[in-house]
């Protein structure tokens, strides 16, 4: 599954690629899982509209949008919203990419792959597809341009916020690091690697952690996912960049995936527990 940083890599491609085309004309397909919105809606929103930019809202793919062709009169309370200053008015295409998802900029003529569900006619000539074999990825639309994720971005979050997101929680760090009320984005890999910088092991109470930890934690979270965004993303699995190549550089994983092997620091064997179903990475001795 894409995690925050292939999602950041993937929104900053398609931002140079796809920026101030136009959506000429939408095709989606029969499966009903991918359109988290009505498909009528999803097509009156994204038709005759200019992408104004490409961004990543915790794990979606945001894509705003101007209104450039005549707006068809929006009915049943989907009102366009007009952005400030009384400029043209604003909505959002809304991808979230869930484990196989991928989107594709390419020429027409380029053979359509198995398990698309949306191809948008660009009037640079060019598609921009959504392919999803296992289709749990998501397509929305916010018409009214307010879209907003839950959580707060931990590329932004202050250690006071940081902090304060944590306090008299009873579950393990691990789980509330990727709650994702509380933080946007954080997926298992990047928790247990900056658990490990950290020097915290996954199943400590949250609410027992120490300002100094949180302190560590806070930097090392950001410290993890800037190197991977650097390095463009380190996805194990199924998914391709903005540009349609395959397979990122990995980040050096320093315990996620390593069970049983040596500990980089300290050469103690990497263990794994599950802790709220999912896998956990820790070294014991480093780990506290
Ligand atoms: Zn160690």
């Amino acid at each position: 599954m894409p995690e925050l940083p292939e999602v950041e890599t993937i929104a900053r491609g398609l931002a140079k690629r796809v920026t101030g085309d136009v959506i000429e004309s939408v095709w989606l397909g029969q499966k009903k899982e991918p359109l988290k919105s009505p498909a009528a809606e999803i097509a009156l929103v994204l038709e005759r509209s200019r992408i104004a930019g490409v961004r990543r809202m915790g794990k979606h793919i945001v894509f705003e949008l101007d209104r450039v062709g005549p707006v068809i009169s929006p009915g049943n309370g989907h009102k366009l919203k007009k952005a400030g200053g009384g400029a043209r008015p604003t909505a959002q295409w809304i991808v979230h990419l869930g484990m196989t998802g991928r989107l594709q900029v390419c020429d027409p003529q380029t053979e359509t792959p198995k398990h698309t569900h949306a191809i948008l006619k660009l009037s640079s000539g060019r598609e921009l597809r959504f392919i999803d074999p296992r289709r749990f990825g998501r397509l929305s639309v916010a018409s009214s341009g307010d879209f907003d994720a839950t959580g707060v971005e931990p590329l932004e979050v202050n250690l006071e916020q940081f902090v304060e997101l944590f306090r008299g929680r009873k579950t393990p760090i691990k789980s509330a690091l990727l709650n994702q009320k509380l933080l946007r984005g954080v997926g298992n890999i990047y928790a247990d690697e900056s658990l490990f910088r950290a020097g915290i092991r996954p199943r400590r109470q949250a609410a027992n952690i120490t300002r100094e930890q949180f302190a560590k934690l806070h930097i090392a979270l950001k410290e993890v996912l800037r190197e991977a965004i650097k390095l463009g993303g380190s996805s194990v699995s199924d998914y391709v960049n903005a540009d349609g190549e395959e397979g990122f550089f990995q980040l050096q994983h320093r315990v996620y995936g390593r069970e049983s092997e040596p500990c980089l620091v300290c050469k103690t064997p990497v263990k794994r527990v599950v802790i709220a179903g999912r896998s956990s990475h820790y070294c014991p001795k480093c780990q506290k």
